[in-house]
């Protein structure tokens, strides 16, 4: 059997490596990409994985040309955001007083997944495998793939862009320190009786997080983090009583709720990496890191490395795409952000699953507190923006 052989192989398309392999396309890179599920066709229904993405993914997106050809009537931009304690401590964002037009978008992941496929499709430096990966190995010089389907891959640098449970970043022996929030991350999507205007509301209650995102005209989609047994009695609810806990967690704010289409649940785990990078290897998106869905940044932290990487990659000039010092610098510029964003979510996650009163009330007298300090809320705006 013929061994392939590229510049740089990305192992996984999801929205990360899909978006790392689109923004490669000018790199004079040749490319492989190696994922074995196809992107579902988007059909009328609406996905119930939404996402809330930053005006700097936004940015990115509309770098690379794909971000225009977004159905703009199945995104909904998010004007404020309001966020509850648990004991109804209020801290609320506004765009207008930000001077922005939005501050958000809540967008459908298979959309944005089919949008970055079909333009990959197009593109000339790249070959796409659908099959699984096999077995990985390694010479001074270059990663060698084989692929459950017997292509032989081969390249300088291999690109782990393959999720959570990254089998890559296990077969290069990179560590991980991972805690599982032994919770589940309810997602659904309702039908609402009164206008949301445009704003995105979060509980932190005593079972959970609970955080609904504006969809287009009376829709709203929701993430419920909460424990297994709570997550279990909410899926085996009936869709008419389901609607009414989520209702009822939410003090009916937008009345009462008609559930669309089926919920999902998803464990949710903590998890950081001991390297981003090695010789010859670089990791991307969840491989890379793993969130508490709670800021809604997964999914913006992991196409923040795509365009660090590429940037890098695309500034190489005569460098190898796998040399080590090139990497280091990716490695270097995502260590801060990506740290941020651990450190608080890990620490609201813990701060609000708190059973001791003295800390909630610090918890919520916090959240007051940031509410009334106008510099602090623009510093906190500013940085998800992302
Ligand atoms: C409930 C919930 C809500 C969330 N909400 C938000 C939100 O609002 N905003 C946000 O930014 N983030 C959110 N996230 C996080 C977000 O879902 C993830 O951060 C994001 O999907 C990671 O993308 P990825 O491309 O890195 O990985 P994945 O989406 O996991 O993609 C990995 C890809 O690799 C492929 N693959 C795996 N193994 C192999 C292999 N061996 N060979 C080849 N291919 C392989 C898989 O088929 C898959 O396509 C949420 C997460 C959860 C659980």
């Amino acid at each position: 059997m013929t061994r392939h052989v590229y510049d740089t192989v990305i192992v996984g398309a999801g929205i990360v490596g899909a978006a790392l392999a689109l923004a490669l396309r000018d790199s004079g890179l040749s490319l492989a990409l190696v994922e074995p599920q196809t992107p579902v066709v988007p059909e009328t229904d609406w996905d119930s994985r939404i996402y809330a993405i930053s005006p700097g993914s936004a940015a990115f997106l509309q770098s690379m040309g794909i971000w225009q050809k977004f159905d703009v009537s199945r995104i909904a931009p998010v004007y404020g955001m309001e966020i509850r304690g648990d004991n109804g401590a209020l801290l609320n964002f506004d765009a207008y007083r930000e001077g922005l037009p939005q501050l958000a978008w809540i967008m459908e992941s298979n959309r944005i997944q089919h949008g970055l496929w079909t333009a990959l499709q197009q593109q000339s430096n790249l070959t796409i495998f659908s099959a699984r990966t096999r077995q990985l190995s390694w010479s001074a010089e270059a990663g060698y793939l084989l692929l459950d389907d017997a292509s032989e891959l081969s390249a300088k640098l291999i690109v782990a862009a393959d999720g959570g449970q990254s089998w890559v970043r296990s077969q290069a022996g990179i560590g991980s320190r991972s805690e599982t929030y032994r919770q589940f991350g309810i997602v659904a999507n309702f039908a609402v009786e009164r206008t949301h205007d445009g704003i995105a509301r979060q509980w932190f209650r005593e079972d959970g997080v609970l955080a609904w995102l504006p969809l287009p005209d009376r829709h709203i989609s929701i993430v419920w983090g909460t424990d297994d047994a709570h997550t279990q009695t909410l899926l085996a609810a009936n869709p008419q009583d389901f609607a009414d806990e989520v209702a009822r967690a939410g003090n009916r704010v937008l009345g009462e709720l008609r559930q669309t289409g089926a919920a999902a649940a998803f464990p949710l785990n903590f998890k950081r990496v001991d390297a981003l990078v090695k010789p010859r290897l670089a990791l991307i998106g969840d491989a890379a890191h793993s969130v508490h869905p709670l800021a809604g940044q997964g999914v913006n932290l992991g196409l923040r490395d795509a365009q660090s990487l590429s940037g890098v990659l695309l500034a190489r000039g005569a460098a190898d795409c796998g040399d080590f010092a090139l990497l280091r610098r990716y490695e270097r510029s995502r260590a801060g952000d990506i740290a941020a964003i651990q450190t608080v979510t890990d620490g609201l996650h813990h701060l609000f699953r708190h059973r001791n009163p003295w800390v909630a009330k610090l918890r919520n007298t916090g959240l007051a507190l940031a509410n009334r300090i106008d510099p602090l809320k623009s510093l906190l705006v500013r940085q998800a923006l992302g």
